[in-house]
């Protein structure tokens, strides 16, 4: 099936790095490290697990010398561009540019005087760094607060970031994308469909301190999706009170699933589980995902409870197992093509999806003994039928009891 396509908001393109934002460009994911930026071995093995993980830009805090001295030896062995995330000093955003970073944020509520804005502002002219202004509702400029009576409303954080664009045009800087997050979605997703009405800078899309899983995935989902399926945001990122990678992961998953990014590692489906299930569905699954890891396997996987019902329900996935009768059932485009014992069920799924991914799925289908297979498969099956018949959750009975203790 193709995936359907969402029309996007057509925005200016900048270049982080050597990654573009914007226009065309594929909608890229950001994360951020949670390292001391001084501490430059433990920045880059967290920077590398995040690239793994599917994190195309990463974000480092400079708010201090150590960490712009850090982030000079950073610069260049990073396998993605670095984004220097400064707050109160302007002196760390020059300092930042100097050790090479390919990018700045900016928070306008924290750097507030117009020649320090200015002054990063020139700089980054004239070394073509491009910036983020990263609005933020709970660190509007007072200002703003009090104008809009005391409240963060979309319609401040937007005249914030309006604010900081026009500072950057005093000194010709058009290198911009902007970001207006707040913690409550309501609010962010309004900020940033007032800011697309007014802008075609590209827009950094983020529910700020969404706190931790699965609470903050939630929130962090309902805000950015809701936003990309009105086609605004052209890089996005979860703020997980979690592990960086972990958002770099929901990022990347998130823009798979809604088809907006090519698949880049296994789409673990599972059924929910129900009474015919022959395996605990959930440990499988899980078990599954972890063998999997980050590898780079890009196909959807499927993990099902029972193979009366699983092999059809699964039949679009690209390979699944299904249990039966003590054995998994190993099934590719809906075919049944193998059987393997109960505990072999993920270490089989691994070895097919690396033979699939390797030699695609006719070579699977043509190294497979498919008679028998589905042969093994209709016994399981009319087995699990005879004993659990169609009722496997034994509703009539249910019902029938319902039925007596209310008479
Ligand atoms: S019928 Fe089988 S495949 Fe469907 S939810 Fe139940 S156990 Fe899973």
């Amino acid at each position: 099936m193709n995936a359907p396509r969402y029309p996007r908001r057509p925005t200016r393109q900048i270049v982080v790095g050597k990654v573009p934002v914007g226009g065309d460009a594929p909608i890229t994911v950001q994360s951020m490290t949670i390292t001391k930026t001084a501490d430059v071995e433990g920045t880059l093995q967290q920077i590398y697990a995040l690239a793994a993980a599917g994190c195309d830009i990463v974000r480092c805090t400079c708010n201090e010398i150590e960490a712009a001295e850090g982030l000079a030896q950073i610069v260049p062995r990073s396998p993605i561009p670095i984004v220097a995330d400064i707050h109160h000093q302007y002196k760390m955003a020059l300092a930042a540019m100097e050790a090479g970073v390919h990018g700045l944020r900016l928070n306008p509520g924290n750097i507030r005087r117009p020649e320090h804005i200015k002054a990063v502002a020139s700089e980054a002219r004239d070394r073509k760094i491009p910036i983020r202004i990263g609005v933020n509702g709970g660190s509007l400029d007072p200002e703003l607060y009090d104008k809009y009576g005391g409240k963060v409303t979309p319609e401040a954080m937007v005249e914030s970031a309006l604010r900081e664009i026009a500072y950057f045009q005093e000194v010709d800087f058009d290198l911009i994308k902007i970001s207006v997050k707040a913690s409550n979605v309501p609010l962010m997703v309004e900020a940033y469909r007032q800011l697309s009405e007014v802008t075609d800078h590209p827009l950094h899309v983020g529910v700020t301190e969404a706190g931790p899983p699965p609470a903050g995935l939630v929130k962090a989902t309902a805000g950015i999706a809701t936003l990309l399926l009105e086609g605004i945001g052209d890089t996005i990122r979860y703020s997980l009170t979690a592990d960086p990678v972990e958002e770099a992961r929901a990022g990347r998953q998130l823009l798979e699933a809604l088809g907006l990014r090519e698949r880049k590692n296994v789409d673990l489906i599972a059924c929910p589980s129900c009474g015919r299930a022959e395996i605990d569905v959930i440990d499988v699954a899980k078990r599954a995902m972890d063998a999997f890891g980050d590898r780079k396997i890009p196909l959807q996987v499927a993990v099902m409870g029972c193979v009366v019902n699983g092999p059809g329900e699964a039949r679009e996935a690209d390979l699944g197992i299904a249990a039966g009768n003590k054995r998994g059932h190993l099934f590719v485009k809906g075919r049944n093509v193998a059987v393997v014992p109960e505990s072999e069920m993920v270490e089989a799924l691994v070895e097919w999806a690396e033979f699939i991914h390797e030699h695609g799925t006719e070579a699977a289908m043509a190294r497979a003994d498919v008679e028998k297979a589905e042969r093994e498969a209709a016994k399981d099956r009319s087995m699990l039928l005879d004993a659990k018949g169609d009722d496997a959750n034994n509703s009539t009975d249910k019902i029938v009891e319902i039925r007596r203790r209310s008479s």
